[in-house]
């Protein structure tokens, strides 16, 4: 009755489904708006216990995201962490290799998904990033004082929370070392795995694309040459091909100007690299005859909206194409697989940036299963 008559969740039911849950609670409600037994009854019982607790948590969700005394980087947190695939690592039943994690990323990857502080950091923890030419702005000579303090060279400086600090944001994204480069390897070449599970042809290649506008000669710095990271075809599905360029983006961004829409959930972080994607690339692209779609993650193992579309897009139509419910169930637990192994890769990138280029460091490691007896 409190769901039925008092609940916002149940009124709209969760943001991701919808349009089934139109359907759902058409049964359960009757035309006055009261409580309709009977449809309860003919809905099976463990799935009402489901309806009712998805209700309940769209409730909880949306008390936190839309709470304005709640803090802004935990409301733009919860929306990221709601995103098609993120935290999909914390679901896993049956471990094999491709999502199997060492205990330390996995405690990392947890703590982040809870929006936790990165149990290894601690107020003396500064980035190691050095190369002949440049330091990091996190690197203990530059960052010499504890936060909450300034960071960066900008005109108007940066200040480092705490909260932003013990969050281990500046890991998320660090470039230095590398790993930053093998997360983007590691997701385009998954990238490739699903565009062939959803019957693709897909080949990983630095795709050429002639200059951001086609139509003024290149340029180095007003009109560079730009490239994709993949290219995708299916035949039956379009004469063109597709290019598809991946990103990994901070989840949470304390930038000024970017984490008030973040709150708000006016954007998600995975809209600005599509946007800024979309801007460099697409028009070379269509000079080149192929479409164009950003995979953009979040560092929660999200994915950003339009390849989430394209994802979700092409696992419906295989699962429609199934001639048989074992045969859906495959297909279904297929696609929860690759959001699980995304999740992974993110889980162990994230983990590698924080591990190599962040210094001291201390516990936020699992402690050691006890000996047997
Ligand atoms: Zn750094
Ligand atoms: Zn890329």
């Amino acid at each position: 009755e409190e769901l039925v008559s008092n609940s916002a969740g149940f009124e709209r039911g969760p943001d991701s489904d919808a349009d089934d849950w139109r359907s759902l609670r058409n049964k359960i409600v009757a035309d006055d708006g009261s409580v309709d037994y009977k449809g309860i009854e003919q809905v099976s019982g463990r799935h009402f216990q489901h309806v009712a607790s998805d209700a309940l948590q769209q409730d909880m969700y949306s008390a936190i995201v839309d709470d304005p005394s709640v803090h802004p980087a935990t409301r733009a947190h919860f929306r990221a962490a709601k995103q098609l695939g993120a935290g999909a690592v914390l679901g896993i039943a049956n471990i094999e290799d491709a999502v199997e994690l060492p205990d330390e990323a996995f405690l990392h990857e947890v703590q982040g998904y809870l929006n936790h502080p990165r149990g290894a950091i601690t107020l003396a923890t500064r980035c190691t990033g050095e190369s002949e030419r440049t330091k990091c702005d996190y690197h203990a000579s530059k960052l010499r004082e504890c936060p909450p303090c300034a960071v960066g060279a900008a005109k108007e400086q940066h200040i480092l929370t705490r909260y932003e600090h013990f969050n281990g944001t500046h890991w998320d994204g660090c470039r230095y070392g590398g790993h930053v480069g093998t997360g983007h390897t590691s997701i385009n070449t998954h990238v490739i795995s699903i565009a062939r599970a959803l019957g693709a042809a897909g080949s990983l290649q630095e795709v050429k694309l002639g200059p951001r506008d086609p139509n003024r000669a290149v340029d180095k710095e007003s009109n560079p040459n730009q490239r994709g990271d993949g290219v995708l075809g299916n035949w039956t599905h379009s004469a063109r091909r597709m290019v598809f360029d991946g990103t990994t983006i901070t989840a949470v961004q304390f930038r000024k100007g970017m984490l008030g829409p973040l709150a708000r959930g006016k954007h998600l972080a995975t809209d600005y690299a599509e946007a800024a994607k979309r801007s460099a690339k697409a028009a070379a692209c269509a000079a080149n005859n192929y479409d164009f779609m950003t995979w953009a993650a979040s560092t929660r193992g999200g994915i950003g909206r339009e390849a989430a579309e394209w994802f979700t897009t092409g696992f419906a139509a295989k699962v429609a194409l199934a001639r048989s419910d074992g045969e859906k169930w495959r297909v279904r637990n297929e696609r929860k697989r690759l959001l699980q192994q995304h999740s992974a890769i993110i889980a162990r990138r994230n983990w590698e940036i924080t591990q190599r280029n962040a210094w001291p460091r201390m516990g936020g490691v699992a402690p050691r299963a006890p000996p047997v007896e």
